[in-house]
């Protein structure tokens, strides 16, 4: 099946729709980049699907921005943990779409704040030994999506069976559930620690 100009105007015009709608920095810039791929293909302009490159550019500022507010709101609300650094990823965002910290309302003396009430709580914590599940930190870095995210079990990692997963989901009862999970760890299916968002196992070190 090969695919016609027209289909590439289409794709085109859903990735536009996409970036024009909620978006954040990785997804901005994959879909910035399939926009001019679809375009080119179809042999048309930007202005053919009702964009220019203006345009792009504030998407992409928008979506940058989207993603320091991300990190911010982290911070403030100590959901990641503070060995993480949040500072040089509102930094290196706010640096590559050019706005400022008070763009997005906030300023260097809170980000080093905010890194420093963290560490010293982490601090106190070990100190404490306390055990407090809601602030241990079991993120991982997962390199497909760029981002830090909490691991999520499953026993079909990267999609690789989507209908065995869904008959899965669909039979996990507080019975039935756990015995097809056995069935298939049996059958050497265990699950494994992926990303809640690509489902992959692809953890790592951020670049
Ligand atoms: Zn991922």
């Amino acid at each position: 099946m090969t695919e016609t100009k027209e289909d590439f105007r289409a794709k085109a015009a859903e990735e536009l729709l996409k970036i024009k709608q909620d978006c954040q920095e990785r997804g901005v810039v994959q879909e910035i980049k399939n926009i001019r791929e679809y375009v080119d293909k179809a042999g048309i302009s930007l202005a053919d699907i009702g964009t220019s490159e203006e345009e792009l550019q504030t998407c992409f500022k928008t979506g940058n921005m989207n993603a320091a507010r991300t990190w911010l709101k982290r911070a403030r609300e100590r959901s990641v943990p503070w060995e993480v650094d949040t500072r040089g990823h509102i930094r290196r965002l706010a640096a590559e779409a050019s706005f400022t910290l008070a763009d997005i309302g906030t300023s260097e003396e809170e980000l080093q704040t905010l890194y420093e009430e963290a560490r010293k709580e982490a601090i106190e914590r070990r100190r404490l030994k306390v055990r407090d599940k809601s602030v241990q930190s079991n993120f991982k870095y997962c390199r497909s999506c760029g981002k830090w995210v909490e691991p999520v079990n499953r026993v079909f990692p990267r999609g690789k069976s989507a209908l065995a997963s869904f008959g899965i989901f669909m039979l996990s009862g507080p019975i039935l559930g756990p015995i097809i999970l056995t069935i298939a760890e049996v059958f050497g299916w265990r699950p494994t620690e992926v990303c809640p968002d690509c489902k992959r196992r692809d953890w790592g070190k951020p670049e």
